[in-house]
């Protein structure tokens, strides 16, 4: 099972982000997911259906890494799945969260046919994990959206096998899954994401690509 402290700590912890993600306005109307690893085996995840931005802990559960509930009979988000199967992928990998911005769902629809978005020459490029320098590129591939969140995670995790080094992805109209070894740290890549989807939409519109 799991310490009641450590989870009670870690879904204060989610519904702090929570908040901070839902003024930035990129979790509207209940939408997003977020959770941390408890564990080798468990992992708290927000309840289907709260509003992200006033999270308590009743709005946090427990679920085992196949996403099934465990130690109540709270109904996780939909999407817990995707969260879970990134948590078996990668030991490593301690918190993920899933946001709903409107830079995130334009252009993901805008390169959907690309499959993938390319970052290139950010300073902001050094704050994802591993990266020294703004001299590089980065890539987000980008999914097709589906309600079967089996078939989805089994895609994403199979280009994550033969793609390592990727901080995050989208999900056409959708919009962005990012993680960390932390907490803090998929905070940071999700605020890093967002910055750069708001250049890069900004960059398209300047070079009159989108009016
Ligand atoms: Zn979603």
């Amino acid at each position: 099972m799991y310490d009641i402290n450590l989870f009670n700590q870690t879904a204060d912890a989610i519904s702090t982000v929570g908040s901070y993600l839902a003024t930035r306005g990129w979790a509207p109307a209940t939408s997003g997911n977020y959770s941390c690893r408890l564990n080798e085996q468990l992992v708290a995840i927000t309840v289907s259906g709260k509003s992200k931005g006033e999270l308590t802990r009743d709005d946090i559960m427990v679920v085992d890494l196949s996403a099934k509930a465990v130690g109540s009979n709270k109904k996780p988000s939909d999407e817990a799945m995707l969260h879970t199967s990134l948590y078996q992928h990668d030991a490593q990998i301690a918190a993920v969260l899933h946001t709903h911005s409107v830079y995130a769902t334009v252009l993901s629809r805008y390169y959907a046919s690309m499959g993938q978005m390319r970052l290139e020459n950010y300073e902001l490029l050094k704050v994802f994990s591993g990266n020294t320098t703004h001299d590089m590129e980065v890539l987000i591939p980008i999914f097709a959206n589906s309600q079967d969140m089996q078939y989805l995670s089994a895609q994403v995790i199979d280009y994550l096998k033969h793609n390592p080094n990727i901080h995050g992805y989208l999900i056409v109209g959708h919009g962005l899954y990012t993680w960390g070894k932390s907490l803090a740290d998929a905070k940071r890549h999700a605020e890093a994401w967002e910055f750069l989807f708001e250049c890069e939409l900004l960059h398209l519109k300047i070079n009159g690509v989108l009016l």
